[in-house]
């Protein structure tokens, strides 16, 4: 297969980081806002979705304000390769706690999500984590742990006791930035998610 295109939601938050650490396992990355930037006539024009970090209540409201909710959440159940970083995992939960007021979310994964999860002390830093997929150096900024996981719920990564990793079907959501230390671990993921490799490359 081609270089994979991979879909990087901007309508807020982190995406240039996104877009250069894809770009830089080759794949081709595109800016989604609207509906017809995920489907064309023929169906999807995106290999994989990424949900980037930023504020998950400004972005679950310009979903719905584009209208791009609905046809999100259609291709994610439908089994597109989706990767959410922090506000993506928040948008990705079924359930949010500490939402902002109104604030609602994709509702794809069998998770509940705690917002701002940390703590002033502890909200922002970089680390080392054991991962299922490997060793990972990350970092947190204000970031939200999942307080609880249906059973076909797999966990990727805890932060102490607290779970900051999980998949579920082929959406994997994440509390903190692999983007932000240049780890590549979970994009390379995607990537062969992506294209039906068995092993990143
Ligand atoms: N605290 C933010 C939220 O709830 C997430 C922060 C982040 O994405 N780095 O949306």
């Amino acid at each position: 297969m081609s270089a994979p295109t991979v879909g990087v939601l901007a309508l807020q938050g982190g995406v240039r980081e996104h877009q250069f650490l894809l770009e830089g396992l080759g794949a081709r990355v595109v800016p989604l806002r609207t509906p017809p930037d995920l489907l064309g006539p023929d169906g999807l024009r995106v290999d994989a979705l990424v949900l980037p970090g930023g504020e998950s209540s400004t972005i679950d409201r310009l979903l719905r304000l584009f209208g791009t909710d609905e046809p999100l959440r259609d291709a994610i159940r439908g089994g597109l390769p989706t990767l959410g970083t922090c506000a993506g995992l928040v948008l990705l939960a079924r359930t949010v706690l500490d939402p902002a007021p109104g604030q609602g979310s994709l509702g794809v994964m069998d998770v509940a999500v705690r917002r701002n999860a940390f703590g002033p002390q502890l909200d922002s830093a970089e680390m080392d984590l054991t991962t299922a997929l490997g060793p990972a150096r990350v970092a947190f900024i204000r970031a939200p742990r999942v307080e609880t996981a249906g059973p076909g719920v797999e966990v990727l990564a805890r932060r102490g006791d607290a779970i900051v990793g999980v998949r579920q079907a082929t959406a994997t959501g994440i509390a903190f930035h692999p983007e932000l230390t240049g780890e590549t671990l979970f994009h390379r993921r995607l990537l062969a998610d992506a294209t039906g490799a068995s092993q990143a490359a």
